[in-house]
């Protein structure tokens, strides 16, 4: 498994290549910074359009469920994943947990697909699928802001949520090279915003 992946689009020229993938909404940001509920209420907003399940080494939290949340599945499995080609970007987001979209997700119909993914990864299908693909960086309104929901979560370990932190500072400089960026102050007023976007995308 290499340290840091590599991103992948390059293991599956086929899938970028085909003319017949569905529109592609991307949304990422730092751990923490509101992607997840952005992503649930735009799934609600706009039931036409379906949620790629990622796969991940990680194991669940409480609640999660396997094949609606993520696809849990062991390195074993992830590593075959990768080999075969079975996915289309995949990162190892922190030390010895691993993420990626896999192929299928992107192949099932013509309904505009949702992805929930890290910087790096969008940033791989963002190359791969050019002008099909939308990237939007949901930004929390601070770092201050961030580091307050992560803890509030509750989700993580002391030493999860310090990765989680570490991380951010590289997350937040990316921000830049995404397709629009949304601020979560408000999250109504995101959620519109996102969908604003996605609409305008989908309608394009
Ligand atoms: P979490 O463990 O909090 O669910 O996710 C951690 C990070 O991994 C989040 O930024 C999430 O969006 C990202 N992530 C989830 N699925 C994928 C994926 O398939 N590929 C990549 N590159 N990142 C992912």
């Amino acid at each position: 498994m290499p340290d840091d992946g590599p991103s992948s689009a390059s293991a599956s020229p086929p899938l970028a290549e085909q003319t017949d993938v569905p529109p592609i909404v991307v949304l990422t940001a730092p751990s923490g910074a509101g992607k997840t509920t952005i992503a649930r209420r735009v799934l609600d907003e706009m039931p036409a359009v379906r949620f790629s399940v990622s796969a991940t080494t990680r194991p669940p939290r409480p609640g999660e469920k396997d094949g609606v949340d993520y696809h849990f599945i062991s390195e074993e499995v992830f590593r075959r994943h990768i080999t075969e080609g079975a996915l289309v970007e995949y990162e190892e987001v922190y030390p010895g947990q691993f993420y990626g979209t896999l192929r299928a997700e992107l192949e099932r119909g013509d309904a505009p697909v949702l992805l929930d993914i890290d910087v790096k990864g969008a940033a791989s299908v963002k190359e791969a699928f050019g002008e099909r693909a939308l990237v939007l960086f949901i930004r929390p309104p601070s770092k201050e802001a961030l580091a307050r929901r992560l803890e509030g979560r509750g989700t993580e370990a002391k030493e999860d949520l310090d990765k989680r932190l570490q991380r951010a500072e590289m997350e937040l400089a990316r921000a830049d090279a995404c397709d629009a960026v949304v601020t979560n102050d408000d999250l109504p007023e995101a959620v519109a915003e996102t969908l604003r976007h996605i609409r305008t995308f989908a309608n394009g």
